[in-house]
């Protein structure tokens, strides 16, 4: 058995992204820089790319610039805007994926920037009375604030902090990698200054992302080369990649409504298939179990009794996957859960759905944690563990 329910980490290729990148790794593998026929056809690809991702999000093609993912598109916004604009001041929070908290403190270490830390509330959202005062109090700020978050799937309201900080003259970074293909956005109405995605999320391939440089601005690159991507990050174009993360936003915007009504029902699924499953105790982090508050494919629960770890590997033992917060943290403690002030235990189990989860799956979750309480009688004892009526 394999179920994999750590979408949030990463996605599996769509089919139609497989067949789109195909001649792009076998018959057109021209450097799109080449003057030559293939070469201009390969061009065309990536030009044709950036046109797709740019109609998808309301934005015009010059404002999307292809990188090597996410993390990448965060440090060319973050670094290069504060080195283009010689920004001296910074608000994140302490949820936001660590490509940004790591940039963000590199620059801090380095003298160029002070940080300031917007308060969220029990659950983690962002108090916007805070962020107002922090803004009227330091000019020359760069706002760096996450649509999702990626382990308890709390969304931001990236609308009101755009108007926020157009009125006090910010600049906004907004990392929207795990909205990207979830959620709309239409760039010529929103005052977001800079977002990436990464397609490896919305069933693209791994290693290829893109930033969103609104056309006022222009960064100070990271990567200097051969002047592709207008100058602001050099080096060969991943065609495949590229030509392979337009078609996953293409797929993933066309089936939009379809996925997320999808997503969010598997999500309610497993919440209501463990309410009743005897275990007593069962709590979520942050927004994850709100249908309105956060991203539809994100559940972040805690166990009782066990920790994160235990279960996690338990559950991978008999093939099921999920991820103790994000893939990223390599088994430490999660920051993001630390934030939240509310949660006793801090542990975090993700569950992550896409499109390609069924709700027989997560039948045989629940009843795979199920065995694990039953067959363990110390957690079951701790847990408070009840055998329900009809189980009997
Ligand atoms: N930002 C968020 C919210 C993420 O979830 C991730 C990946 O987990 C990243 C940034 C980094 O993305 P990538 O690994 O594709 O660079």
């Amino acid at each position: 058995m394999e179920i994999y329910l750590d979408n949030a980490a990463t996605t599996a290729l769509d089919p139609e992204v497989i067949e789109a990148i195909l001649p792009f790794l076998t018959t057109h593998y021209a450097n799109p820089s080449s003057s030559h026929r293939a070469g201009r056809r390969a061009k065309e690809a990536v030009d044709q790319a950036r046109r797709t991702v740019a109609h998808l999000l309301g934005a015009a093609p010059e404002e999307i610039y292809f990188t090597a993912g996410a993390t990448e598109g965060i440090n060319l916004a973050l670094s290069g805007a504060i080195q283009a604009y010689d920004l001296s001041h910074v608000i994140t929070s302490r949820i936001e994926h660590k490509a940004v908290l790591q940039t963000l403190k590199r620059h801090e270490k380095e003298g160029d920037i002070e940080t300031s830390f917007v308060k969220l509330d029990e659950r983690g959202n962002v108090d916007l009375y805070h962020l107002e005062n922090l803004l009227r109090a330091n000019p020359r700020t760069l706002i760096a604030l996450m649509h999702g978050n990626n382990e308890i799937g709390n969304l931001t309201d990236i609308h009101a902090i755009g108007v926020l900080a157009r009125r006090y003259n910010a600049v906004f970074f907004t990392d929207t990698t795990q909205t990207m293909g979830k959620a709309h956005f239409d760039l010529r109405e929103a005052d977001i200054d800079f977002l990436v995605g990464s397609a490896h999320k919305f069933h693209g391939p791994k290693g290829v992302g893109f930033v969103y440089i609104n056309q006022k601005h222009r960064l100070k690159p990271l990567i200097y080369g051969g002047g592709q991507e207008r100058g602001q990050r050099g080096g060969t174009e991943n065609v495949v990649g590229i030509v392979g993360l337009a078609k996953a936003l293409e797929v993933a915007y066309r089936n939009l409504e379809a996925s997320r009504s999808k997503v969010s029902k598997l999500k309610q699924y497993l919440v209501s298939k463990l309410a009743i499953s005897g275990i007593e105790g069962i709590c979520y982090n942050g927004e994850s179990k709100s249908a309105e508050n956060s991203v539809a494919n994100v559940l972040s629960a805690s166990f009782p009794c066990l920790s994160t770890g235990s279960l996690v590997a338990r559950l991978d033992q008999v093939g099921i996957q999920v991820s103790g917060g994000s893939a990223c943290q390599g088994g430490g403690a999660s920051h993001v859960i630390q934030a939240l002030a509310c949660e006793a235990d801090k542990e975090n189990v993700r569950f992550s759905f896409s499109k390609f989860n069924t709700f027989e799956e997560l039948d045989l979750v629940v009843d795979a944690i199920t065995r694990i309480y039953e067959s363990d009688p110390v957690v079951s004892t701790r847990a408070g563990w009840k055998r329900i009526a009809s189980w009997a």
